[in-house]
């Protein structure tokens, strides 16, 4: 449960698990904020790593300067395995108390924040900052890096359609999100896909899919475009497949790590740095095991226990409408607005 601490007077950021553009956005507003509140801030290299190894620096607001338009993160990333311990655990409290950290902001995603909650059971204050392009943060309806990882997903995906289109081609187009297909989703839709195959709900019928393609073939498609979540996966083979299958030559794609790269979208830049403000906020007003969300069209905070807990599914008017767009409009749509 949350619970009301005292005023606290030096506060750290880091970036941990995948890095999400737009996290330096967020970075920035959390030094900006917390200077401009009259708070020492330090930044801590490597996400959990930094605390472990030291390896930390009092941040000036010249040192975010020139950071909000680049991808990445300039505070680094890093997968700690150590952090999963409770002498690491401890370990890291100690480093934060050393320096006098009372608060911590925690920007990434909910293996971060985890991180974070033991963090808090050895006594220093943490928010949460949803930073992950996997949108699978279950209180929040945006994650930092979403919006950017998905347009530069779509206008990948535009040209392999051209090229699919020319050699009259079926393409499978895998997009990341790790076990969540939000990202996939959205590119299905965003670019017009004919099948579109996510973790939540793929039944692993390939028939339907060859049935598909061959159908959609027959309407004088020159194209077929299939996008697979990462949580689904085995592009390659299933190319194989259903090249065997349907007589149509079909080709694998997989867009990998430069859907995590590139500029933020306005939208990444703004929302990461309303969310890095309201983390030094929530820290200064004494609360702790808090992560900031947006949720119902608010900037919000919730319980990192009641986060960690809920799960997010996909939300069915959404993947209903992808359907309907892919071809579904020929069947009789089953709407349901939730
Ligand atoms: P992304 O969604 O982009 O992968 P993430 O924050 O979920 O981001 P993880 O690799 O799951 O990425 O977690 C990042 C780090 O958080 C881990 O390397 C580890 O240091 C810490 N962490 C994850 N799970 C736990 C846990 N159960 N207990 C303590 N620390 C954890």
């Amino acid at each position: 449960m949350a619970s009301e601490k005292k005023e606290i007077k030096t506060i750290g950021v880091l970036t941990s698990g995948g890095d999400a553009p737009g996290m330096n956005a967020a970075i920035r507003a959390v030094v900006r904020r917390g200077l401009g509140r009259g708070l020492k801030v330090y930044g801590i290299y490597r996400g959990y790593d930094g605390l472990m190894e030291e390896d930390l620096k009092e941040l000036t607001g010249k040192d975010v300067s020139d950071t909000i338009q680049k991808g990445g993160t300039v505070l680094y990333t890093a997968r700690c395995a150590e952090m999963r311990t409770l002498e690491g655990q401890k370990h890291a409290a100690e480093t934060c108390r050393k320096y006098g950290i009372e608060g911590l902001v925690v920007i990434g995603g909910d293996g971060s924040y985890r991180g974070a909650q033991c963090l808090a059971h050895q006594g220093i204050n943490v928010v949460g900052v949803p930073g992950t392009i996997d949108l699978d943060i279950s209180c929040t309806e945006y994650t930092i890096g979403f919006d950017t990882s998905v347009n530069t997903a779509m206008e990948a995906i535009d040209k392999v359609r051209d090229t699919s289109t020319s050699h009259e081609r079926c393409s499978i187009i895998e997009v990341m999100g790790r076990n969540a297909g939000y990202l996939a989703l959205w590119c299905g839709i965003a670019n017009g896909a004919e099948d579109i195959l996510l973790p939540e709900k793929y039944d692993y019928d390939e028939q339907k899919i060859i049935d598909n393609i061959i159908d959609s073939r027959r309407r004088g498609k020159k194209h077929h475009i299939i996008i697979n979540a990462e949580g689904v996966g085995h592009s390659a083979s299933m190319a194989r497949r259903l090249e065997a299958a349907t007589g149509i030559e079909t080709r694998a794609t997989i867009l990998g790590h430069m859907q995590r790269g590139g500029s933020p979208t306005a939208k990444d830049r703004v929302y990461a740095s309303i969310m890095g403000c309201m983390a030094v906020d929530l820290l200064m007003e004494g609360k702790s095991e808090r992560v900031v969300g947006y949720k119902n069209g608010k900037f919000q905070d919730f319980d990192i226990d009641e986060a960690l807990a809920m799960v997010k599914g996909i939300d069915e008017y959404q993947y209903e409408i992808a359907t309907a767009m892919s071809g579904g409009y020929k069947k009789d749509a089953k709407v349901k607005r939730s």
